[in-house]
């Protein structure tokens, strides 16, 4: 029914997060009645999305990369020994601002789902330690490990962390769903070995809510009742 440069762009932008096709095309043509410079400004917001920002080799979380971007920040490079399967980082660049700062608790790692997540807990105040980006959860319809959860490198981290007695607790900080229970249980499974205090967040965060959207009370109250996995 629409035209071929509509029908484009609600294609791409209904894959985006909670947008269908019907608000997709609403926002084509709300778009269309903008003026050009707001669309040019988008377009720039979009490509600079890409370009000036990289991920911390240690925790995932982004980096701004707009100043001096390859001087600064160096590349990270996952490889798997084929003989003793053995996973090693290598990392010649900069790490984030939570990975680079002393002041912080060196020997907590919070787990989280995504950089949102992430956000919401650092706004809360409560936490002081430093975070890995997982990149995903398990799916209840798919019990095939995700291909992008940064697990390896979790472990890779927490070994690290041991060799050098900096590692003394894993805090799970997943939302209390469905998916988020998988998850947790199959990381307990996996990170067990490494013989590491496990803990994931207390009540509060009701069934369901997402870690996101929490308020900073309730969060503080999981993160302070948590509980270890045993
Ligand atoms: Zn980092």
């Amino acid at each position: 029914m629409y035209p071929k440069p509509i029908k484009n762009f609600v294609d791409r932008f209904s894959k985006l997060p909670s947008v269908g096709p019907r608000q997709a095309a609403r926002l084509a043509f709300w778009l269309l009645n903008q003026p050009k410079t707001y669309r040019s400004e988008l377009k720039k917001a979009l490509e600079d999305l890409e370009k000036e920002t990289k991920t911390c080799p240690q925790c995932f979380f982004v980096i701004d990369g707009s100043a001096s971007f390859d001087k600064v920040h160096g590349s990270t490079s996952l490889t798997i020994n084929k003989e003793d399967k053995s996973l090693t980082i290598k990392n010649d660049g900069n790490k984030c601002g939570f990975c680079d700062n002393p002041s912080r608790d060196q020997k907590t790692i919070c787990v989280v789902e995504k950089e949102t997540d992430l956000a919401t807990i650092e706004k809360s105040g409560v936490y002081n330690g430093l975070y890995h980006v997982l990149g995903g959860l398990f799916s209840a319809l798919d019990t095939a490990v995700p291909k992008n959860l940064r697990l390896p490198e979790l472990i890779v981290r927490i070994q690290e962390h041991k060799k050098n007695k900096t590692a003394e607790e894993v805090i799970l900080a997943l939302s209390p769903t469905h998916e988020g229970d998988l998850t947790v249980h199959y990381l307990e499974r996996a990170l067990k070995p490494l013989k590491i205090k496990i803990t994931r967040l207390g009540r509060g965060l009701p069934y369901g809510a997402d870690v996101e959207f929490a308020d900073a009370e309730t969060l503080s109250g999981a993160l302070e009742g948590r509980k270890e996995i045993k």
